[in-house]
């Protein structure tokens, strides 16, 4: 309660205490609500030309947020942007309203899985502890309690027969589980994941499902570029719709509508039109 009196006159105790246990809860509530990642006027080019251009978005903590849009409308750009990997052409990101540098630790980053050298030789653990390095730093040699993490989030993915694994010897689903869990053991505040879902059987996206809960019941803000419209309103509760240009951003029942889908996709309107579909049978 920085910088907040209550003043009362005339009211017996019992109502002076309540009195301030509901200002105190009312300051806790905002206080657990923050802003996690704010874009503004975000342009971002490839050699000159603009592949996003003016984004601007604030996306609160908390929430399962999922980036759609048609192939190439910039969606892995915008990740690799919010992450400072790639230079801005115009416009700023912050993250907890610092710039990335100063709160790298706390985001996670699940890249595609495609965009990975799987035949590096190494092991599972050793994958996830790299997840450790943030707070270790770079030449420091894992203690024991990082080694437990990294075992403790294995197992929360269901890996954890596979530590000693080398990591080229695992099916593709297990690969996004080994990622997930590296991830986890970074203990970030927000996650950014870039198409989680690609390639995995019905069993591990359930599982992938039940973690993103878990973060988001733990206040975690967790980003994923998805491409299955159908199961958006299942997973997520909130949508940030792109092509090129950010069409919207804001909860799922404001921002996945009809209107903002048919301006994302424009003419491709048979997956649009069983998306709606499924997004009116769930507001029902
Ligand atoms: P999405 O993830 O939505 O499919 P991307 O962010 O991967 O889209 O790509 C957006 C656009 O930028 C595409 O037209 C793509 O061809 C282009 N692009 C992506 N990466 C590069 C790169 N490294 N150099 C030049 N153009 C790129």
């Amino acid at each position: 309660m920085v910088g907040k009196s209550i003043h009362w006159k005339g009211k017996d105790v019992e109502a002076q205490i309540e009195t301030v246990n509901k200002a105190q809860e009312t300051v806790d509530s905002s206080e657990n609500v923050s802003i996690a990642v704010e874009a503004h006027d975000l342009t971002v080019s490839y050699q000159t030309r603009p592949v996003l251009w003016n984004v601007d978005f604030t996306l609160p903590t908390g929430h399962l947020v999922a980036i759609v849009g048609p192939n190439g409308a910039g969606k892995t750009t915008l990740i690799k942007a919010i992450m400072g990997l790639l230079p801005l052409s115009s416009g700023w990101v912050k993250l907890f309203d610092q710039p990335y540098q100063d709160v790298r630790t706390r985001v996670g980053y699940v890249p595609q899985r495609e965009s990975v050298d799987w035949d590096f030789p190494t092991t599972v653990l050793d994958v996830v502890v790299m997840g450790r390095y943030g707070r270790l730093g770079w030449f420091k040699r894992p203690k024991r309690s990082d080694l437990d993490i990294a075992r403790r989030c294995l197992a929360k993915v269901g890996m954890e027969a596979f530590i000693n694994r080398q990591i080229s010897q695992l099916s593709g689903g297990q690969q996004q589980r080994v990622f997930l869990a590296r991830a986890l053991a970074q203990e970030a505040d927000i996650y950014l994941m870039d198409e989680p879902f690609v390639g995995v059987d019905a069993v591990t996206e359930k599982a992938i499902v039940e973690l993103l809960r878990e973060l988001r019941s733990q206040n975690k803000t967790v980003l994923v570029v998805h491409h299955d419209l159908q199961t958006v309103p299942e997973y997520f509760d909130w949508t940030l719709l792109l092509n090129m240009r950010m069409v919207a951003c804001g909860p799922l029942e404001e921002s996945f509508t009809e209107e903002n889908l048919k301006k994302t996709y424009g003419g491709q309107l048979p997956i649009l039109s069983q998306a709606v579909e499924v997004v009116t049978r769930e507001r029902r």
